[in-house]
């Protein structure tokens, strides 16, 4: 018989003004007790997404704030943070990626607490992180931070992904806490290549790939993809757009190594809780570059312990919004945006069956 997890929920139609919604979003997290397992200088790392350059959807500083408050109330001391990024964008660099936090809200003041970029280019940043029972992963390469966190709390904004279906806690964990190397392992299952008419023969890529896997011959770079390790170095350090993924050649497995790689982070002594903000839900992910339109009505905040429950919670609560259809598979024809939540129990990440407790 399947365990039954708890799952609290606020709903939050899109009439709730704005200041409303912090009460509210205060008013579950104290019903939750969740952050009454906090000590006294507990060190507490919240994982978001500060949203790419143009993007709307993501999670506001004042919402962060209210979360902040609420662990240092019980002694707790936070850092907020995100990962870098595989594709390139504002947030492929720290700091790149930090002066758009920053212009989107997310300073040090606003939040109640430090707003740092985890970055794996920092010597000692990375976990190697043997995964028991991965088919597709055997060894996640994950930032330190969130693996040793002793409180770790998983903030996602939920919303359609053009791969997984959909992203909220897992997602936000499992390819959000991985090292740009732990990304390109999820996303493909190829080695980048070189768009030559792109190539201006800087040598960059060159110098930076560890396993001498590129040469620049006659201008241009080449890249022997067998000696390829799949670091994904090349690919930050190219201003030029000249090096690529085939983000097809692995897209079929995704869910699964995501579980994975999420299986690996969560699979340590510490403490962890998800929120899940289901308001602004679009068809993309907050990694696009523009504000994506709304595709449901905004549904609400949700808070568990289990990252399977509160995924099934958040899905099952939009798919009932929508009408009683399937909003994600509507907007990613093709793809499967149960199948994450389905791997995830599998390997023991938790339960599908929850019970929801309604908190207003
Ligand atoms: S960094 Fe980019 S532009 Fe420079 S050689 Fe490599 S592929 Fe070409
Ligand atoms: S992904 Fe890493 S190993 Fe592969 S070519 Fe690029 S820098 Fe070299």
């Amino acid at each position: 018989m399947n365990t039954v997890s708890t799952v609290w929920y606020t709903p939050v139609g899109d009439e709730v003004p704005f200041t409303a919604r912090l009460q509210l979003l205060n008013h579950l997290i104290t019903t939750s007790t969740l952050f009454e397992q906090l000590s006294s200088e507990t060190a507490v790392t919240i994982k978001m997404h500060f949203g790419e350059e143009g993007n709307r959807g993501y999670v506001r500083p004042e919402m962060v704030s209210v979360i902040t408050d609420a662990i240092t109330a019980r002694g707790g001391k936070t850092v907020v943070s995100d990962t870098n990024t595989l594709y390139r964008g504002r947030r492929t660099n720290s700091r790149d990626h930090l002066a758009l936090a920053r212009e989107h809200g997310f300073t040090d003041e606003a939040v109640h607490g430090r707003v740092e970029i985890s970055d794996e280019t920092i010597d000692d940043e990375v976990s190697s992180v043997p995964v028991e029972g991965g088919r597709f992963i055997s060894t996640a390469k994950i930032i330190r931070r969130y693996r040793e966190a002793p409180f770790l709390v998983g903030l996602a904004h939920f919303k359609g992904h053009i791969v997984a279906g959909f992203g909220g806690a897992i997602k936000n964990i499992g390819m959000g806490c991985a090292t740009r190397e732990g990304k390109l392992a999820q996303h493909a299952s190829v080695a980048p290549y070189i768009i030559m008419r792109n190539c201006i023969g800087c040598g960059a890529c060159s110098e930076v790939c560890p396993q001498d896997a590129i040469e620049i011959i006659e201008g241009k770079a080449i890249l022997d993809p067998k000696k390829c390790i799949g670091c994904a170095s090349c690919i930050a350090v190219c201003k030029s757009d000249a090096v690529e993924l085939d983000w097809s050649g692995g897209r079929d497995y995704l869910p699964d190594k995501m579980v994975e790689y999420t299986s690996a982070v969560l699979g340590s002594p510490g403490t962890k809780c998800f929120i899940n903000v289901a308001t602004k839900i679009t068809a993309e992910c907050d990694c696009l570059a523009q504000d994506d339109p709304v595709i449901v009505p905004d549904v609400g905040f949700l808070i568990s312990s289990d990252p399977v429950a509160i995924d099934q919670a958040c899905y099952d609560l939009i798919c009932r919004k929508a009408g009683g259809y399937d909003p994600f598979r509507k907007a990613h024809p093709g793809r499967d945006p149960l199948r994450q939540l389905d791997c995830a129990e599998r390997m023991g990440l938790g339960s599908r069956t929850y019970e929801l407790v309604t908190v207003r």
